[in-house]
């Protein structure tokens, strides 16, 4: 795939045209008007991880590892927990192939593919240490999506810019829980970008089309998590698959609404410059 062509590469290339090519967006897109939520939600993190410091520790779980279907297949324990992951390695793998010019794209798709490698290891046999190599690439995951939001909605720069201290603290959250075992700072890494990317999405225009994707893969996350608490529910309904194999398809699922995203997005610019940018 030439990415050169890309037309969201284009898009981001607006920003920095010079100023011989006015376009209107490129004003109110990348000036400092729209920079000003980035210093918002910088206070508001900053805020809220202090408040943090208030809240007692939370200790990871043990009961945490106890999965409702630990069938052995094939001589794979946990067998369904472990295979149910295969989907991410597909979905990465297929991001991973098409879309190498941005690194928050990267980054996500490196997430989605080694989630699939993590979360295998982690089912095969469920523990601290193991769980560890499952959160590490969803955490990753979670950083590009916050910047590919931010991206998406504010502006190219601002987003490229917030992927790096999201990607440090989301590592960082994983090793104090290793370190301290206190998951403050990891549920809050999972807490603060989720409702920064809502309100994004809620307050901004958007600067590509594929709205609908972005909807979807929250309605597949949310459909995740009530998988993840219906565990044993599910699994004693039928006997034939557990709440939370189920989740694994269903946030495979929201990374798939995302993979189509980036697959059929276009520029939604209202561009009144010397050349038309492609409204679809
Ligand atoms: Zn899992």
């Amino acid at each position: 795939m030439e990415t050169g062509s890309d037309p969201a590469k284009r898009i981001r290339d607006v920003g920095t045209a010079p100023p011989g090519l006015c376009y209107r967006s490129a004003m109110s897109v990348d000036g400092a008007p729209r920079n000003l939520p980035i210093f918002v939600f910088s206070g508001l993190a900053a805020a809220s991880l202090a408040g943090l410091l208030l809240l007692p520790a939370i200790p990871q779980d043990q009961g945490y590892h106890q999965f409702a279907d630990e069938r052995t297949v094939f001589g794979i324990p946990n067998f369904w927990n472990v295979v149910s992951n295969l989907p991410f390695l597909a979905v990465g793998a297929a991001g991973l192939r098409r879309f190498r010019d941005d690194p928050a794209t990267i980054v996500f798709f490196l997430g989605v593919f080694l989630t699939g490698i993590g979360s295998s290891y982690y089912h095969w046999n469920p523990n601290d240490d193991t769980l560890f190599w499952d959160r590490l690439p969803m955490t990753l995951s979670f950083a590009a999506i916050l910047a590919l939001a931010v991206e998406e909605r504010i502006s190219a720069t601002a987003g490229a810019i917030v992927l790096w201290p999201a990607l440090v603290i989301g590592v960082f959250s994983l090793l104090l829980w290793r370190w301290t075992d206190d998951l403050r700072l990891y549920f809050w890494v999972q807490f603060f970008p989720a409702i920064a990317v809502i309100v994004l999405f809620l307050l901004y225009p958007p600067k590509y089309t594929g709205t609908r994707y972005w909807i979807a893969a929250a309605a597949l996350y949310a459909l995740a998590k009530i998988f993840e608490f219906t565990d044993e529910p599910i699994y004693s309904a039928g006997n034939l698959l557990s709440g939370h194999t189920l989740k694994h398809f269903a946030a495979a699922g929201a990374c798939f609404a995302i993979l189509r995203y980036f697959q059929t997005r276009r520029p939604v610019l209202q561009s009144r410059g010397p050349r038309p940018v492609q409204v679809a």
